[in-house]
């Protein structure tokens, strides 16, 4: 099933005389294509849940449309928009089983709709099978794990044959090693059924290795949509830019300036056709290289070995925070007491962004 938002805005009045609306979603446009699992990314408040209370109908726009297909179902109410809806906290009924559970939204079906109780018994048991639960179906929720209760959720959303999935941090009350184990498990179970499906989250390396595309949100306003991959390689903005990869983008003040890129006093790249202007310099980790004759010079803090690679943090006045990290290869060789250490860079793993409206600001680089 597609999904199409059309400029969907949702406004919260202000509380108080004084006080101003909220802009919860602002003019959001997205095309969800049929079986696709799209990420809605962004940091806590910025309309990530809005967005899909909108489309569940929990809420009512106040402009925009929802369709379904061709269906506009803008106006529908929720039980009709055939939606399964995952939450952050399980809310399992606890004095039931976790068969009871999932045959819960089954037992309320009316007309056609309405399964005999071999009918429901079947799906159910099939549903658990495929979430790897068929073996605790006499339990309580209180006897199982939060993964095991999640499952159970994700169980009681599908079981109704949903057109749409919809996911709301889901795996926000798992520890670091379950949560790793339940985004697989989603995304195969995701696989399988072909349910179109929209997964929130505040994590990015979540979302980029779950989605197949994702939306990247800042306070009510899509900034970017595309591949996890596309996003990182180009991003649109800073906001973008830092709000993608771990570690994070290290982020400068410099300045183009006849066709060079100045980080301080040092030319960092040789460019062309490119105007002048001060701008942030962003360089993901991997895009520095060690190298003597390095133009960018900075003070190392120290030499952490992972293995493959090696992580080095250092100090520059330009930097924007108060370290840099870059992540090199370790056939490299680096002197851990060293109190230098100069770099030069992968032009396409560096971007430039307008010191006053952060958008990206393209270059070229001088060849040879
Ligand atoms: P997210 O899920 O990304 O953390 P939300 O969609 O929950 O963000 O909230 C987006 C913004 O809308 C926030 O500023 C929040 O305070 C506001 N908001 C959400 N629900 C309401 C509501 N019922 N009334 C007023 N403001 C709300
Ligand atoms: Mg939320």
């Amino acid at each position: 099933m597609n999904v199409t938002l059309q400029n969907l805005t949702k406004r919260f009045p202000a509380r108080g005389k004084k006080g101003e609306d909220v802009v919860a979603v602002n003019a959001a446009n997205i095309e969800i294509k049929d079986g696709e699992l799209l990420g809605l990314l962004g940091p806590s408040g910025c309309g990530k849940s809005t967005v899909l209370n909108l489309i569940c109908g929990l809420l009512a726009p106040s402009e925009g449309q929802i369709l379904f297909g061709e269906d506009d179902v803008t106006e529908l109410p929720p039980e009709r928009r055939g939606i399964g809806l995952v939450f952050q906290n399980y809310a399992l009924y606890p004095h039931l089983t976790v068969l009871q559970n999932i045959l819960f939204p089954l037992e309320n079906l009316k007309g056609e709709a309405k399964l005999t109780k071999e009918e429901m018994r079947e799906r159910a048991t099939r549903i658990a099978a495929l979430v790897q639960i068929d073996g605790l179906m006499d339990r309580r929720p209180s006897e199982l794990s939060g993964g095991q209760q999640q499952r159970v959720a994700i169980a009681r959303a599908l079981v109704k044959m949903p057109r749409v999935l919809l996911l709301d941090e889901p795996l926000s009350n798992l520890d670091a090693r379950l949560r790793l184990q339940t985004r697989e498990e989603i995304r195969r179970i995701q696989q399988e059924t072909g349910i179109t499906t929209i997964f929130v989250t505040h994590d990015q390396e979540e979302a980029m290795s779950i989605s197949d595309r994702i939306v990247v949100m800042k306070s009510g306003v899509i900034q970017q949509i595309g591949q996890p991959q596309a996003i990182y390689d180009d991003p649109c903005n800073l906001f973008v830019a830092k709000f993608l990869g771990t570690p994070p983008i290290n982020v400068f003040r410099g300045e183009v300036r006849e066709n060079c890129l100045y980080i301080g006093e040092a030319a960092v790249l040789h460019l062309k056709d490119t105007p002048d202007r001060a701008v942030y310099v962003g360089i993901r980790p991997e895009g520095f290289v060690p190298d003597e004759a390095g133009a960018l010079v900075c003070r190392q803090k120290g030499v952490e070995i992972m293995g493959r690679d090696v992580s080095v943090v250092a100090t520059h006045e330009a930097l924007e925070a108060p370290a840099l990290r870059a992540i090199v290869s370790s056939d490299q060789k680096l002197s851990r007491k060293a109190e230098a250490v100069a770099f030069s860079l992968k032009p396409h793993k560096v971007f430039l962004f307008d010191r006053e409206s952060e958008e990206r600001v393209p270059f070229a680089v001088k060849e040879g």
